[in-house]
């Protein structure tokens, strides 16, 4: 997972570790806890008073499902080197410029991040809620992150909308109804749907980058360096893998590139 002498910064271990307020991490650990309270509240509100076994047990499964791989995209994205170029990197056949901040000879696409403090291929952000740079090698675990924190958001809309929608259906909600929601699940609606609109404008983001093939930080800058030289099709084998497959929807899996990156790269 590692590759040249990037290490993960010490915070991101402590968040692991220590779940405390560090400042790098604040995000980070909002996200976490935020996870913990929807699901929470999302068991305990809307399918433990279920009468019905066969309905809470499936969308209990497909609920800690699509949690376990939004945690681990998550995780990959935060632990996973986006794609560092080693410090004092001696100029080679792929050098285009020079980083004066990190005295390193970057090649192309390479752009400096101030909170990381190194030069990362490809960045496209640094993603505060990840606590870590978007770059050429964790873009696919960010690409998910925000797809399965999109598909969780929009189960829970539909676990608290759709009951809603058959009371009024049978007739049992109307103008004179007096019954309003609890407190707990307003504020769960409010934070699916929160997490739903960051999920959407991520995504749709990432999307609109990967098919220029420009990252944000390229869009950002005006980069003239890289002008939409594959298809979108392409763009995706190089984020995700040479091979389409059920693979590019897990973050347990490292695309090959990658993999070959990291042994050939110095240690
Ligand atoms: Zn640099
Ligand atoms: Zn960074």
């Amino acid at each position: 997972m590692l590759t040249s002498d990037w290490v993960p910064m010490p915070n991101r271990f402590l968040y692991l570790v220590v779940l405390q307020e560090a400042q790098p991490p604040r995000f980070v650990l909002h996200t976490t806890e935020f996870g913990l309270w929807m699901k929470t509240t999302s068991m305990g509100y809307l399918l433990a008073p279920s009468n019905n076994l066969i309905y809470a047990v499936t969308n209990g499964v497909v609920f800690h499902l699509l949690a376990s791989l939004a945690l681990m995209s998550h995780l990959r994205t935060m632990l996973t080197d986006p794609g560092s170029v080693p410090l004092g990197n001696p100029p080679g056949s792929d050098t285009v410029s020079y980083c004066f901040i990190c005295r390193s000879a970057i090649p192309e696409r390479a752009y400096h991040c101030i909170v990381c403090g190194r030069c990362i291929r490809k960045s496209d952000h640094h993603c505060p809620w990840v606590n870590n740079c978007v770059g050429e090698d964790n873009q696919k675990y960010f690409l998910l992150f925000t797809l399965y924190i999109g598909l969780i958001s929009t189960h829970i809309l539909l676990l608290l909308g759709i009951p809603i929608l058959l009371s009024h259906a049978r007739g049992e909600w109307n103008a004179s109804s007096t019954v309003s929601p609890s407190g707990p699940i307003l504020f769960l609606f409010l934070v699916a749907l929160m997490g739903f609109l960051f999920a959407l404008v991520m995504l749709c983001s990432q999307m609109c980058a990967i098919y220029r093939d420009k990252t944000i930080t390229e869009m950002l800058y005006q980069n003239k360096r890289s002008q939409g030289r594959r298809s979108l099709w392409a763009n995706m084998k190089a984020i995700c893998g040479s091979r389409v497959s059920l693979a590019w929807l897990s973050p347990f899996h490292t695309p090959e590139c990658h993999k070959s990156r990291e042994h050939h790269d110095p240690a």
